[in-house]
């Protein structure tokens, strides 16, 4: 443990890779030998394995209603569609997130205004929603960062009290609930993700989950380029597009609901462990789980780095060093508000509004997002806690190790 670190020359802790994703067998492959054979590959009369899916996910979710769509950003923007969010209205989201919360924003035409996170848990941070309302707030969008369960107690007091929907932003957050709870269906909408990364992968796809049977009706029309349910096939009656999911998406994720439950599990399982082996030591701090927080996602594992627990070394270069040591490792987001992608959406729909362009200075302050992604997050992959509490073991012994080598790597750093 103490030897010679990967990065300048010595033997790495760990030769192995972690464990593949996405798993299969013949599961998957029987159900897509069936659509083929089926001829039914898109719309079917009686809905296919599209419903079949659509029932039993809402069903592990704890919710009424889920409407298939064809990938977790789409389904963003059809929950906004479905709220009949206004143009140039606003909408509150985390700094710290995937780009897709904030663009579903812009591409339904509203504002994303971004507020902070908690530093303990990198989710919104309810106290920053409650001073970011303004009579043109239309949603808020808290994301369950890395599966970890936002606080929606404390999020829907403040919704309820300004009349505001809420639409959580679940696509990191399969099987994760709060006081029991699964996620999604807690707040007015939510929406999930399957694309290759995602804790359930079917490739691409979405979902939107919801108890308001109006607002189910109204995710259906506009995911179906606007059609009522009892209507002509030409019959167009909501500003909607084709976001329709295929039966080769549902019947890989019928077969990958089959073991969710067991991977859940064991992500939780190993996460715990790797969560209390890191407590006893003074290099990485994990994110506080909340009491309240009764399943985690578990999408990612997220953790924080101070540069003071190794002798100042940057945490850009202790990522190299753990992935020289075998352990992948990402630093995470950049803060959203400063994306090119986002600022020219801003600006143009200020434009079309007739308000002052965004400058400098109208960036939102956010200082815990800034610290989040400039220095401190450190992610570790779901695939990572699919393994063995050995694998967790690997990972703990790869980071003593470069905490123990980081005076050596900052002198190194700086010959
Ligand atoms: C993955 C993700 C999305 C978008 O989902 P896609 O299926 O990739 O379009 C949205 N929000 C968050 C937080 C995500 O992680």
């Amino acid at each position: 443990m103490t030897g010679l670190l990967a990065i300048l020359g010595g033997e790495p802790t760990r030769k192995t890779p972690f464990p593949a994703w996405p798993l299969w067998d013949t599961r998957e492959e029987d159900a897509l030998i069936e659509v083929l054979r089926s001829g039914t590959w898109g719309i079917a009369a009686d809905g296919g394995k599209i419903a079949a899916f659509e029932q039993a996910f809402a069903q592990a979710h704890h919710a009424a209603h889920a409407q298939a769509v064809f990938n977790g950003s789409v389904a963003l923007e059809v929950a906004l569609r479905a709220l009949d969010v206004a143009y140039g209205g606003e909408v509150i989201v985390p700094a710290y997130t995937f780009l897709a919360t904030a663009t579903a924003c812009l591409m339904a035409g509203a504002m994303p205004v971004f507020v902070d996170i908690d530093p303990d848990t990198y989710n919104i941070d309810p106290q920053a929603i409650a001073a970011a309302i303004t009579p043109r707030t239309q949603a808020i969008i808290p994301v369950h960062i890395g599966g970890l369960p936002a606080d929606m107690d404390a999020i829907l007091q403040i919704a309820h009290e300004h009349g505001i929907p809420v639409i959580e932003d679940a696509c990191q957050a399969h099987g994760a609930a709060w006081k029991g709870r699964r996620v999604g269906a807690i707040g007015d909408l939510g929406c999930f993700s399957f694309q290759s990364s995602k804790n359930i992968n079917a490739g691409e796809g979405g979902a939107i989950l919801t108890d308001d049977e109006a607002l189910a009706e109204r995710c259906w029309s506009v995911h179906n380029c606007g059609r009522v349910r009892e209507g002509r096939w030409y019959q167009h009656e909501v500003l909607g597009g084709n976001y329709r999911m295929t039966q080769w998406q549902a019947a890989l994720l019928l077969a990958q609901l089959t073991r969710f439950e067991e991977l859940a599990q064991r992500r939780e399982a190993n996460a715990r462990y790797l969560a209390d082996r890191l407590a006893q030591m003074t290099a990485l701090r994990p994110l506080v789980r909340d009491p309240r927080v009764t399943q985690h996602g578990y999408h990612l594992f997220i953790t924080r780095y101070d540069p003071e627990a190794f002798e100042g070394l940057p945490r850009a270069r202790f990522l190299e060093a753990l992935r020289a040591e075998g352990i992948p490792c990402s630093e995470g987001y950049v803060p959203l508000y400063r994306m090119p992608a986002i600022q020219n959406g801003i600006r143009r729909l200020r434009a079309a509004f007739g308000r002052a362009d965004a400058g400098e200075s109208d960036l939102p302050n956010c200082p815990v997002t800034e610290r989040a992604c400039a220095s401190e997050g450190i992610w570790f992959f779901q695939t990572m806690l699919l393994g063995t509490e050995a694998d967790m073991d690997d990972i703990v012994a790869a980071v003593q190790k470069v905490q123990a080598g980081a005076g050596r790597l900052v002198s190194n750093s700086e010959v």
